[in-house]
């Protein structure tokens, strides 16, 4: 199979070029960079996003909602706008809480998870109607103190650690020892103790992991989570309302990478729906996905600075890099680094070529955003853009390190 070169790359993320520029939201790239006012920073194109979002609606059956996981990019402009496209929010922590009510979200579309809730997100989720995902015992008591302490009834889910491990998953989430979600053999005690606190008990969560491009394996993962919360659906209070299977749908980084068969994963989709409505027809099915809304919709943009010369290798230094676009560089959870697609924004095609390597600022080697790649031949003032950068960017790195200024986002 012949490798992704950059040119495919931009086919694959669906970006026109004109005379050789590249174009964002119908603006070209030189012109956008001027209108932002500086370099490096972050750029998402609305029309790309909510293509994503209504065709996998589209292809998704009927009846099955959507959320929209907001860590993979809060970026509250485009929160907002995911507000109209999708039937809820997941959200991770009381900042991104706060984010999803801004946007319009209401509360009771809105579900908090994470391993670390501190009192006072747990008291501002309760008060505000916000779906509980509980991740332990400990904290369904906290839950259950801080609803008295308001007056208010808690609104539950329980998220479990499936006895099951996710295939061929990028980032495992479920399986084995894990600090997420509660195991599967303790749900049934914890749903009587949950009776006991007067708990108001929603249904199931279950996340087995993340970027996954295997439709063959989400398909298994979400049957066998389906067919698991059936079963612990026999031991709870009251009749699930909802059930959360995750998503874990991955987008294509690197070459030989291939695009998720969307309709394989609709079709697997649709049987878990089957699946659900015989035994308990009552229970609305939801899909929470990141990564796969918004990552094909954004760029990361830096400029070159300099071009260097070092032993027989050209290093293009850059003032975007590691502490900025963290998974670029490769330390973002991965084992082998490759490189993530990029181009030289303004002659995506044309000119000579040759073999770089692109780096940031920092006074460390681990700042690296292409190591060694075939790229248009560039001069100190073009622009350097990494694709695939709509998700886990900007607020996935450690911006303080070094205290270069943050790169400005926008949405066009
Ligand atoms: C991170 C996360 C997601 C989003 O994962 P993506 O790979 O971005 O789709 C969804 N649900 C939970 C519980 C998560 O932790």
């Amino acid at each position: 199979m012949a490798p992704l070169d950059a040119p495919q790359h931009v086919a694959l993320n669906q970006f026109p070029v004109l005379e050789d520029v590249l174009l964002l939201g119908g603006i070209r790239l030189t012109r956008l960079a001027e209108r932002v006012g500086r370099t490096p920073f972050y750029a998402y194109e609305r029309s790309h996003i909510a293509t994503r979002v209504v065709t996998l609606r589209q292809t998704l059956p009927e009846g099955v909602h959507l959320h929209y996981a907001v860590k993979a990019n809060p970026m509250p402009a485009l929160v907002q706008m995911m507000a109209g496209l999708v039937d809820g929010f997941d959200v991770a922590s009381g900042g991104e809480m706060k984010v999803a009510l801004d946007a319009g979200m209401p509360a009771d579309c809105i579900s908090l998870a994470g391993p670390g809730k501190r009192d006072e997100e747990l008291r501002c989720a309760v008060a505000a109607g916000v779906l509980l995902h509980l991740e332990s015992e400990g904290e369904m008591e906290r839950a259950a103190r801080i609803g008295g302490e308001l007056g208010m009834v808690p609104r539950v889910a329980v998220r479990v650690n499936p006895d099951f491990e996710l295939k061929l998953a990028g980032m495992k989430m479920g399986g084995g020892p894990r600090q997420f979600g509660v195991d599967a053999a303790r749900v049934p005690a914890m749903l009587r103790q949950l009776v006991l606190l007067g708990l108001d008990f929603h249904g199931f969560h279950l996340f087995c992991g993340a970027q996954n491009l295997s439709a063959a394996a989400i398909c298994e993962a979400q049957r066998l989570s389906v067919q698991l919360a059936l079963r612990l659906a026999e031991h709870a209070p009251a009749p699930m309302r909802m059930l959360n299977i995750g998503g874990g749908f991955g987008v294509p980084y690197f070459p030989g990478e291939r695009a998720l068969d969307l309709p394989a994963v609709a079709d697997g989709v649709a049987q878990c729906l089957n699946l659900l409505r015989q035994a308990s027809p009552k229970t609305t099915l939801i899909l929470e996905l990141g990564r796969y809304l918004v990552a094909e919709g954004g760029i990361y943009v830096c400029r070159v600075l300099e071009r260097k010369r070092s032993h027989g290798q050209t290093f293009l230094i850059t003032d975007g890099g590691l502490h900025q676009h963290l998974a670029a560089s490769g330390n973002f959870g991965q084992v082998i680094r490759k490189n993530y697609p990029v181009v030289i924004g303004n002659r995506v095609h044309g000119g000579p070529r040759e073999t770089v390597s692109v780096v940031g600022p920092l006074c460390t080697p681990l700042d690296l955003l292409a190591d060694r790649m075939e790229l248009a031949r560039a001069e100190a003032g073009d622009l350097v853009v990494v694709l695939q950068s709509g998700a886990y960017g900007l607020t996935a790195s450690p911006t303080a390190f070094l205290g270069h200024p943050a790169p400005l986002e926008v949405l066009v």
